[in-house]
């Protein structure tokens, strides 16, 4: 049996249909870029993700990259994020000038520690970028109240969380301003790059808007240097489509994971995900922490199963990042689960059998 870490293709048959229309409709109009179905997607997305406000961006990287630059974050500042993560989430902070200051996970969630944030703070810090990594969101009780005492900004990265919620909190709602991506792997997957910044604040979403198009407030005036961060219409008219059927997938992949859960609970070398009391997670990935998790890898590629790691290597560790100065075991929790992360296929058009297929194969290599 061929089992791939997600396949695109099936979701693709299942909503194929409603996608000429949408295409032509937008080439009608010829209003290809930053047009009227961005701003549908933008009300979508707001009501949602329980936002009062929503601005369109070409990316999830960009999403996070716009929101430093308009809120005034760059040279001479820190950002603290987690060190286990994909690259964008500190590439930006670098990118806008300033400096990322890495803070441990959990072990049971993969998110930051809020524990260890305090001690990561100085007078040059200006925001904190929690990941709501894997679909779960992280606690973003004790973070915020830290932002509130040391007056921070919280950007939540919630690109891998698009649905998620903490006490009944979607991802991106609770934060100064929430990134999601639309990049095709993730949950809501566009048919490009795509991403966007959700927030209450209605003010900031108007000054997140002028920095998506060069700054430019009135037409060729430009009252900040802001950058293209324009999202397409088609990609938006595109993800209206897939937005109504993401509950539905994402019920789908978390009935995936409580089989897995129900086949691999107990089983002595694996640790199922741990979703806390009050999250509800989005399964964006379904990742187990096996001790030999690379002759596991080989044995069930061998098998016809595909899986994935995410991450072989903490942020602190990479080489781009050398002169901040940072250490190997320097944030041990992040260290350990690059060793014993595997990601198992979990995608919504997944059926029983291969889930059973799976889990199968784990137990017959641990046996
Ligand atoms: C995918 C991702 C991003 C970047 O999104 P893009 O749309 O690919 O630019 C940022 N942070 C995290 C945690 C991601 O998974």
């Amino acid at each position: 049996m061929e089992v791939p870490l997600l396949d695109l293709k099936a979701q693709y048959a299942r909503y194929r249909d409603q996608v000429p229309p949408a295409v032509e409709s937008v080439l009608d109009s010829q209003l290809v870029c930053n047009g009227p179905p961005v701003r549908q997607l933008e009300q979508e997305m707001a009501a949602y993700c329980g936002c009062a406000a929503a601005v369109g961006v070409s990316s999830g990287t960009d999403a996070l990259l716009s929101t430093l630059m308009t809120l005034g974050i760059g040279a001479g500042h820190e950002v603290i994020t987690s060190t286990f993560t994909f690259f964008a989430t500190a590439g930006v902070i670098w990118r806008a000038g300033a400096r990322p200051v890495f803070v441990d996970i959990e072990p049971d969630t993969f998110n930051i520690d809020p524990a260890k944030i305090e001690a990561a703070i100085t007078e040059k810090t200006k925001a904190i970028i929690p990941v709501h990594l894997f679909g779960q969101m992280a606690e973003m009780d004790p973070i915020t109240a830290i932002a509130k005492k040391h007056k921070l900004h919280v950007i939540e990265d919630a690109a891998q969380s698009i649905g998620a919620t903490y006490h009944g909190h979607k991802a991106g709602s609770i934060g100064t301003v929430g990134c999601l991506s639309f990049y095709p792997t993730k949950n809501l997957g566009a048919p490009g790059d795509g991403g966007m910044i959700v927030t209450q604040d209605t003010q900031l979403a108007e000054r997140l808007a002028v920095t998506r198009n060069h700054g430019q407030g009135k037409t060729y005036h430009h009252q900040i240097v802001g950058g293209n961060f324009r999202m397409d219409s088609i990609v938006a008219a595109i993800l209206s489509i897939k937005l109504q059927h993401l509950d539905q997938w994402t019920q789908e992949r978390r009935g995936h994971a409580a089989r897995y859960n129900e086949l691999l609970s107990g089983v002595d070398g694996v640790v199922v995900p741990h979703v806390r009391d009050g999250n509800e997670s989005i399964f964006h990935q379904y990742v187990v922490r096996m001790p030999n998790r690379d002759a596991m890898r080989e044995f069930l590629a061998e098998q016809g199963i595909s899986t994935g790691v995410y991450y072989p290597l903490s942020l602190h560790e990479q080489e781009c990042f050398k002169d901040l100065g940072y250490k190997q075991g320097d944030f041990p929790e992040s260290e350990r689960a690059t060793r014993e992360v595997l990601a198992l296929p979990v995608y919504g058009e997944l059926t029983d059998a291969q889930v059973a297929y799976v889990a199968g194969k784990i137990r017959e290599f641990l046996a």
